[in-house]
């Protein structure tokens, strides 16, 4: 087994601190990743709290991981020694049921997450938050060394996250694409929503953000806890795309929606909307969701940002003060990633 030092919360609810544990050893057809920087997503906030369902406990959270190739299976052929690499939210699938076959390996029922998960053998998986993974080679990705390597991290998650679905329904030139909540994943879709041609508003409950959103690329900012704001974008949207954390009510963006107007909800808070059947049926509004991406997606979007030098705008971060980032990001205090140096581990 290789030893791993890492950072764990023993139980729900509880602060991170050091773990030591295990990983496999390399299998034929794995790699080990020296991680050296691994961003914070609200998800890891959402499982350590139990917010979806009961989490496995030890938890090691991160599923944004980039680092370099420190050992190669007999029969990996991926990648070469001290390649730069990454490794998103999920670290195997079945490869032969209709998702994987499809390309949307993201799906598959017998996938294994990250972290917070069990493997194909029934161990716990364990994330980011640590200093080395072995992963089977289909699941990482090769990375740009024309990127700056700890702004790429946020982008295994909150980078494909916003891009899989803006590429799908085709959002670019003669589009206003609407983006709630400058967070992680908004702040992303900000980022392509521009270099995909659309013009791009920002919906936040932050008024302060409104120059860093207009830094970013946003054409656009409506306070959202503004009704004299929202009203005056009323019936002007041909898309949304919804990065929102927390519970909030929907229905005001339903109606900003011009008709055949998109609302692409990626967020996850985990209450229940509640949504009129008349602010739907009224201009045919089509409203869905979208999850991770598959593994060409991945790969997709990470060569997409090395030709257009797209990156997050991160903060770098000693893990030491993993559990106070937390706090922040819960605030909604964050620009617009927090991402963890590695090396503060030793
Ligand atoms: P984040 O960085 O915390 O950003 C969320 C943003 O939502 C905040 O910055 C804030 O922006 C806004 N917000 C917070 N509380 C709000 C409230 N009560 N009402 C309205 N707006 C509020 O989070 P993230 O890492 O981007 O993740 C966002 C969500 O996406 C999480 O639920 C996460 O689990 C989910 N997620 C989904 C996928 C997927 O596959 N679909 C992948 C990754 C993450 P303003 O200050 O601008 O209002
Ligand atoms: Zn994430």
């Amino acid at each position: 087994m290789i030893p791993v030092k890492g950072y764990a919360a023993q139980n729900v609810n509880e602060k991170l601190a050091p773990w030591d544990f295990e990983r496999r050893e390399v299998g034929n057809h794995d790699v080990q990743i020296e991680i050296l920087y691994c961003g914070v997503c609200h998800t890891d906030i959402h499982n350590l709290k139990n917010e979806w369902f009961p989490g496995i406990f030890p938890m090691v959270p991160g599923h944004e991981i980039v680092g370099r190739i420190v050992q190669i299976g007999n029969h990996a052929k991926k990648f070469k020694l001290g390649d730069w690499a990454g490794v998103g939210t999920y670290i195997d699938s079945c490869r032969t049921c209709e998702e994987c076959n499809n390309g949307h390996e993201v799906f598959c029922t017998e996938g294994v997450q990250t972290y917070n998960h069990k493997d194909r053998e029934g161990q716990p998986t364990y994330g980011g938050y640590s200093n080395t993974i072995v992963v089977n080679e289909d699941f990482v990705f090769h990375i740009s060394e024309k990127l700056d390597l700890p702004a790429v991290a946020p982008l295994l998650c909150a980078g494909v996250t916003t891009y899989s679905p803006l590429r799908r329904w085709k959002v670019g030139k003669g589009h206003r694409l609407g983006v709630i909540g400058l967070g992680g994943l908004g702040h992303m879709a900000v980022k392509f929503g521009v270099a995909l041609g659309a013009e791009v508003t920002v919906f936040s409950t932050s008024p302060n953000k409104e120059e860093d959103a207009k830094k970013l690329g946003a054409h656009h900012f409506v306070v959202s806890k503004e009704e004299a704001q929202m009203k005056s974008v009323f019936h002007s949207f041909d898309f949304i795309i919804d990065t929102v954390s927390a519970n909030h009510d929907i229905n005001p963006y339903i109606g900003i929606l011009r008709t055949n107007g998109v609302y692409i909800n990626v967020g996850l808070p985990s209450k229940p909307w509640e949504i009129s059947s008349f602010s739907v049926v009224v201009g045919n509004k089509v409203i869905t969701g979208s999850g991770h991406g598959g593994l060409t997606e991945v790969q997709e979007m990470l060569d997409f940002c090395a030709e257009h030098q797209i990156v997050s705008d991160i903060e770098l971060i000693d893990i030491k003060n993993i559990n106070e980032a937390f706090d922040r990001l819960e605030k909604g205090d964050v620009r617009y990633r927090f991402v963890i140096d590695m090396a503060t581990l030793n």
